[in-house]
C-alpha cells in the first residue's frame, strides 16, 4: 500500500496551521513526475491571518536587544547545519537538483545567511552630521514593520533565507512565500524556528500560488515593504501593485548573461567555469551566463573541448552520488526548454551537444523530467533565442573579432544581472567589466559571492540592491533627528 503523501502547513503566529480552504495541491518530484507531498492552496485569508500574526508579534521583536535577535539567528545557522543532509535531501527531491550540489551549495548558503545576517547586525554603524553652532543631526534607522517576502523555486532555501534573514535581523516581521513548486525546505525551516526560540509570529510562512497568495501579500496595504526573486514578467505585476500603495519594493529577476572568453585567457580555465556557469543546477540559476562569445582564435578550439566537456556530463537520478545533472523542475519548464531548443533550429542554429531529453536514467525516474545539456552554435547575438531567458541547460556559443563588437552584443538584450569575462590582460579586464552593463561582472571565476557586496541587476534584471548593508539599509526607515546646540 502507498503511503499518503505529507502534508505541507502554512506557519503562522508559531504554529503549523492547514490553509483555511482546506485545499491542497500536488507538489511533484521532478526526477520522477510523481506526486511526493501536498502544498496548502492558501489564499487571502491565510495571508490575512499571517498579517495579524506579524503585527501583533512586531512590537515586541522590534524592541527585543539586538544581541538577542542576533543570538536567535545564529541558532538557526546552526540547527540548518546541524540537519544539512535532512535539508539537501529534500530541496534535492523538491527541485529536481543534484543532492551533492543542495549539500554543498545551496544549504551551506542558507546557514551564511543566517550567521551573515546576525553578526551584522552587531556592527553596523550610525551617522551623525553636525551644523556649525547651529545642530547636530543623527540618522536613526528603524524596522520597517510587516515585509512581505516573495521567491522563485531554483534555489529554495538560499533566496528565502537571503530575505528572511535581514528582514528580521533588523526587527522587522515577515509573511514569507516559498514557490509553490519547491515548498519542502521552508516547511523544514519552520520547525528549526520554534526549536531556535523565534518569537511567534515574528516569521510567518504561507504556501500557495502567486495569483492567489503572492498577489495578496503585494496588495495588502500592511505590508508596506516588499522583497521579490523571481521572473521580470511577474516582477512587472509586483511593481505594479505596489505603486499605487507607495510600497518599498525590491526586484531580483531574470537575466541573459554574457559570458565572454578572449584569446588570451587560461582556456582550461575558461572551460571549466563556462561548465559550471552554463549547466549548474541545470541551467537554472539565474546567474547562469547563457550566451558564451568566444574571440575568433580561440573559438575552434574552445567549443571542441567545450562540447566534449558537456557530453560528459552525467544526466542521472539527482539522489545518486555522481549524478552531474539532475531534473528539470517541472513539465512546463521542460516544455519551455524544448520550445526554445525547436526555435533555435528554426532560427539557424546547429545543436552540438544534446538538444533532446534521454532514456530516463532509472527505472524509479522513468516519469521524470529530464534534458540534456545542450551547445548551439551558429546563431546571430540578436536572434530571440540569444535574447530571451531559457533558465534551462542551453547555452549558446558565438564567436567575435574585437572588444567592441563583443560589447555590444553582449549589452544587447533587455536583461542586465551577471556577466563572466575570462582574458590575462588586466587593463582590458577592468575596461570590458566597465562597459558591461551588469549588476555582477566576474573577471576568470564564476558565482564567487561576498556577501557583503550590493547583489542586484540592472535594466530589466531587477530594482534594488541586495547583499550587506544594502540589505539592511532596504528593510530599514532611516529617520533624521536634528537637535539645536
Ligand atoms: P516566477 O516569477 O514565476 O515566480 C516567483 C515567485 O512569485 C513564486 O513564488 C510565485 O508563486 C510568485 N508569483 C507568481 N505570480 C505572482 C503575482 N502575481 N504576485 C506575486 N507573486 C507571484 O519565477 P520562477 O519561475 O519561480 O523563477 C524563475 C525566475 O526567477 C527566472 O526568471 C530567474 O531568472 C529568476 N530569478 C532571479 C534571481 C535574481 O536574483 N535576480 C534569482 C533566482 C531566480
Amino acid at each position: 500500500m502507498r503511503a499518503e503523501p505529507e502534508k505541507i502547513r502554512n506557519y503562522i503566529g508559531g504554529e503549523l496551521v492547514e490553509p483555511i480552504s482546506g485545499n491542497y495541491l500536488d507538489n511533484i518530484e521532478p526526477a520522477t513526475g510523481r506526486r511526493y507531498s501536498l502544498v496548502p492552496d492558501s489564499d487571502t485569508r491565510d495571508v490575512e491571518a499571517a498579517v495579524a500574526a506579524a503585527e501583533k508579534a512586531f512590537p515586541c521583536w522590534a524592541h527585543t536587544p539586538v544581541a538577542e535577535r542576533s543570538r536567535i539567528l545564529l541558532r538557526l545557522a546552526e540547527l540548518i547545519d546541524r540537519d544539512l543532509e535532512k535539508f539537501a535531501r529534500a530541496e534535492s527531491i523538491d527541485t529536481g537538483k543534484p543532492l551533492t550540489l543542495a549539500r554543498s551549495l545551496d544549504i551551506p548558503r542558507a546557514s551564511s545567511n543566517f550567521r551573515f545576517f546576525a553578526t551584522a547586525i552587531l556592527h553596523t554603524e550610525d551617522q551623525a552630521h553636525v551644523m556649525d553652532g547651529v545642530a547636530f543631526n543623527y540618522t536613526l534607522r528603524q524596522p520597517r514593520g510587516l515585509v512581505g517576502l516573495i521567491s522563485p523555486w531554483n534555489l529554495p532555501l538560499y533566496l528565502l533565507s537571503w530575505k528572511i534573514a535581514p528582514a528580521i535581523a533588523v526587527g522587522n516581521t515577515a509573511i514569507a512565500k516559498p514557490s509553490e513548486l519547491t515548498p519542502m525546505t521552508a516547511f523544514l525551516l519552520c520547525e528549526i524556528c520554534r526549536e531556535a526560540g523565534l518569537p511567534d509570529g515574528v516569521l510567518n510562512i504561507v504556501h500557495g500560488t502567486g495569483p492567489k497568495v503572492g498577489a495578496s501579500i503585494t496588495a495588502h496595504r500592511k505590508i508596506g515593504t516588499v522583497s521579490f526573486t523571481g521572473g521580470t514578467v511577474t516582477g512587472r505585476k509586483v511593481a505594479e501593485a505596489g505603486a499605487p500603495l507607495f510600497k518599498q519594493v525590491s526586484l531580483e529577476l531574470g537575466g541573459k548573461n554574457p559570458n565572454i572568453i578572449f584569446g588570451d585567457a587560461d582556456l582550461e580555465a575558461a572551460i571549466a567555469g563556462s561548465l559550471r556557469s552554463s549547466f549548474a543546477n541545470q541551467g537554472q540559476v539565474c546567474l547562469c551566463g547563457s550566451r558564451i562569445f568566444v574571440e575568433r582564435p580561440a573559438y575552434k578550439t574552445f567549443v571542441e573541448r567545450f562540447v566534449e566537456r558537456t557530453m560528459q556530463l552525467r544526466v542521472g537520478d539527482p539522489l545518486e552520488e555522481g549524478t552531474d545533472q539532475g531534473a528539470i523542475v517541472s513539465r512546463m519548464q521542460l516544455d519551455k526548454v524544448k520550445f526554445y531548443v525547436d526555435l533555435a533550429r528554426e532560427e539557424g542554429g546547429e545543436i552540438v551537444a544534446g538538444g533532446a531529453s534521454p532514456a530516463a536514467p532509472n527505472e524509479r525516474c522513468e516519469g521524470g523530467y529530464f534534458f540534456s545539456p545542450t551547445v548551439i552554435t551558429g546563431l546571430p547575438a540578436s536572434c530571440r533565442v540569444n535574447r530571451e531567458e531559457i533558465f534551462g541547460p542551453v547555452v549558446t556559443v558565438t564567436p567575435f573579432d574585437d572588444e567592441e563588437q563583443v560589447l555590444a552584443d553582449a549589452n544587447d538584450t533587455d536583461y542586465g544581472l551577471a556577466s563572466s569575462v575570462w582574458t590575462q590582460d588586466l587593463k582590458r579586464a577592468h575596461r570590458v567589466a566597465e562597459g558591461i552593463h551588469t549588476g555582477t561582472v566576474w573577471v576568470n571565476c564564476w558565482l564567487v559571492r561576498d556577501l557583503r557586496v550590493p547583489f542586484g541587476g540592472m535594466k530589466q534584471s531587477g530594482v534594488g540592491r541586495e547583499g550587506g548593508n544594502e540589505a539592511l539599509h532596504f528593510f530599514t526607515e532611516p529617520k533624521n533627528i536634528c537637535i539645536a546646540r
